[in-house]
């Protein structure tokens, strides 16, 4: 019976062992399979996730290529990403320099978001294009400097660095407002500089490694994409052939020319230059269309192709106008390559149109003017002369200047700092007193000389005109005048007048020119006197021959429909050259930033500026301004 029972013990023990034993195998199969279920479940959440961002890399990829604008592509991938990425807002802010290297921030680029446009409305102002203090010890700077990505949880210091004039209140507000709980800086860099950085406002604490992996890929893409983009602009700015015609463009003429300048003087050599303007190309757009006008202008640089030799350099200049120049060639030698230009282009016969004719001008570098300036302008004169003699013929330059409006133009700075006129910073004064030394020698450009104290003046009280806007400005008020066939001297009064038109400003406070709000009415009414300020107290005292001059600034500001100021005349009561002003003036003013607004894209411009026909303008003058800014590379 024991014997029995021991056995029963024993079988009762074995059994029991061995359930314990599956137990134990049942608990470790039931753990691993829970991990492991746990794993894949993992697994399938980050296969999904770098799937995501995956996708939104392609997206990125995508935006990067498309022929827009940096600033929209970069606003587009704000959006993506904020959406993809589940992001509260994103901002991209780019680094800037202003004229003494002093750096700054700008909003590039932010996601569209409840966030941002909360921000907006408590600091008063647009957010894209307002310029942010750049400070050293904030953690956006050292990020940057650091070239690390980080992530930061005290948001109120970003804020507070970036708007230090907004009140503690409406910092909290705005933090409250939107809930991010981390701020997530990732530093841009172009080559080895830095250009900025993405600020991510995440709802998240803490940033997973996944999610950091793909923020420094994207940073990367973004990186590559920005230098592509200004790269780009680069080469476009560089530029030097016409797109129509494959020749060489005004740019490169005027390098060249420049070069070819020092040459001679070097080697004592003569050079020449020829310019051509296609004869009644209006009368073809008109008869058989604009197409056929372009297949005018293309015979014109076809011809000059065949006729000139390897070491001349032909140009478009612009619509329908050419430069020649022509190294080692005297005035004599230079007439009958002219000649023989005019004759090939008489002679060919177009399809449809038939045959064309150019008016033809001919000057000698040191034979006519020592100064290239003046060679082109003596050129075109003398182009001039050709049209008014009949077209189809060469004419050439006189040997006795008839260019003097920069020669005026020199004068009236002079006088103005001379007459201590200018109520400028002393540095200013001198800067331009350096300028104005410098025409004495030879070899420098008078108009870009001028220009540039055009633009030191004005940027003494509008920090973000750019330099060069008013040699554009130049151009362009002048290819205007041509085309509404200005005499030539309203067009030289013009171009002195596009020097100086807002001289006025530099005596109306620089709080009411930047203020970034609403103006009061008072503060209008002090805008408003910029144009009798400059002519009344600036330009008047000095000026010995500057009437008409003082004429067109007075004016700028009068509009077609007589609700301009400060005289309100209107239509034809407002000289034409002051109308010009007022437009060339509008289309630079709009299509850079300021402090109040972003610049507007050359469409939205050329948009308003159309809705303002009848309005602010002639709408003839208008009707001009659009085809040559479509037809010409004058921007
Ligand atoms: P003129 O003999 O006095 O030079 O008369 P024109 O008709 O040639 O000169 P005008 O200055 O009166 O008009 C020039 C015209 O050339 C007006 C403008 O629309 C046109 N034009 C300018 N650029 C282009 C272009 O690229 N293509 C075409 N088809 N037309 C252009
Ligand atoms: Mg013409």
């Amino acid at each position: 019976m024991l014997s029995n029972f021991k056995k029963f013990i024993k079988t009762i023990q074995h059994i029991d062992r061995g359930i314990y034993k599956t137990g134990a195998d049942f608990a470790e199969v039931y753990a691993r399979n829970a991990a492991l279920e746990e794993e894949i479940e993992q697994k399938t959440r980050d296969l999904a996730q770098t799937n995501q961002t995956i996708l939104t890399l392609s997206s990125v990829w995508d935006m990067m290529n498309s022929p827009e604008p940096l600033a929209n592509v970069l606003d587009k991938i704000a959006d993506i990403l904020s959406t993809d990425m589940d992001y509260i807002g994103i901002i991209v802010l780019k680094i800037v320099y202003d004229d003494r290297g002093k750096q700054s921030f700008t909003i590039k680029s932010l996601s569209k978001s409840r966030f941002t446009s909360k921000i907006e409305e408590i600091i008063g102002m647009p957010f894209v294009g307002s310029n942010l203090p750049y400070n050293e010890n904030s953690n956006l700077v050292k990020t940057i400097n650091e070239k690390k990505i980080r992530t930061f949880h005290n948001i109120s210091e970003t804020v507070k660095n970036l708007f230090p004039n907004i009140s503690e209140a409406n910092t909290n507000t705005i933090i409250s407002n939107f809930m991010a709980k981390s701020e997530i800086v990732i530093p841009l860099y172009k080559a080895k500089t830095p250009f900025g950085c993405v600020m991510i406002y995440s709802p998240r604490q803490e940033i997973s490694d996944i999610e950091m992996n793909f923020l420094s890929l994207f940073s990367k893409q973004i990186e590559l994409g920005i230098t592509v983009a200004e790269l780009f602009e680069e080469i476009k700015q560089q530029a030097v052939t016409d797109p129509l015609t494959q020749i060489y463009n005004r740019r490169f003429f005027e390098s060249s020319i420049i070069k070819e300048a020092e040459r001679a003087i070097r080697q004592k050599q003569p050079f020449s230059i020829i310019s051509l303007d296609l004869d009644y190309l209006k009368r073809i757009n008109d008869t058989y269309g604009h197409q056929y006008g372009d297949i005018a202008i293309k015979a014109i640089a076809g011809i000059l192709k065949k006729e000139s030799r390897a070491i001349d350099i032909y140009a478009r200049i612009g619509g329908e106008e050419f430069n020649i120049l022509l190294p080692g060639i005297d005035s004599n030698g230079a007439l009958i390559a002219a000649e023989r230009i005019r004759k090939a282009i008489e002679t060919k016969e177009l399809e449809k149109i038939g045959h064309i004719t150019a008016s033809i001008g001919v000057a000698t570098f040191l034979e006519h003017s020592d100064r290239i300036d003046e060679l082109i302008e003596i050129a075109d004169q003398a182009m001039y002369r050709a049209k008014m003699n009949g077209r189809n013929r060469v004419e050439m330059a006189k040997k006795e200047k008839e260019a003097t409006w920069q020669e005026t133009a020199i004068n009236t700075f002079l006088e103005l700092v001379k007459e201590n006129k200018l109520p400028v910073g002393q540095e200013v004064v001198d800067q331009i007193t350096e300028k104005l030394n410098s025409v004495e020698n030879k070899k420098q450009n008078t108009q870009e000389i001028l220009c540039s104290i055009a633009d030191i003046i004005e940027q003494t009280y509008n920090k973000m005109y750019k330099n060069g806007t008013t040699k554009s400005k130049i151009i362009l008020a002048s290819i205007l005048a041509k085309r509404v066939n200005l005499s030539k001297a309203d067009t030289d009064n013009l171009k002195i007048a596009m020097l100086l038109y807002d001289i006025g400003n530099i005596m109306v406070p620089n709080e009411i020119l930047n203020k970034k709000s609403e103006l009061s009415e008072k503060e209008i009414e002090t805008i408003h006197t910029h144009p009798t300020l400059a002519t009344q107290t600036i330009l008047e005292p000095v000026s010995g021959n500057l009437q008409n001059v003082i004429e067109i600034i007075e004016n700028h500001h009068e509009r077609w429909d007589g609700q301009g100021y400060p005289h309100n005349i209107s239509e034809n009561q407002i000289p034409v050259t002051a109308q010009i002003v007022l437009l060339v003036d509008a289309f630079y003013a709009m299509t850079q930033d300021r402090p109040y607004r972003k610049a507007f894209t050359l469409d939205e411009t050329l948009e308003i500026i159309r809705e303002e026909a009848d309005k602010q303008w002639n709408k003839d003058l208008v009707n001009e301004f659009v085809s040559v800014i479509q037809d010409e590379q004058v921007i």
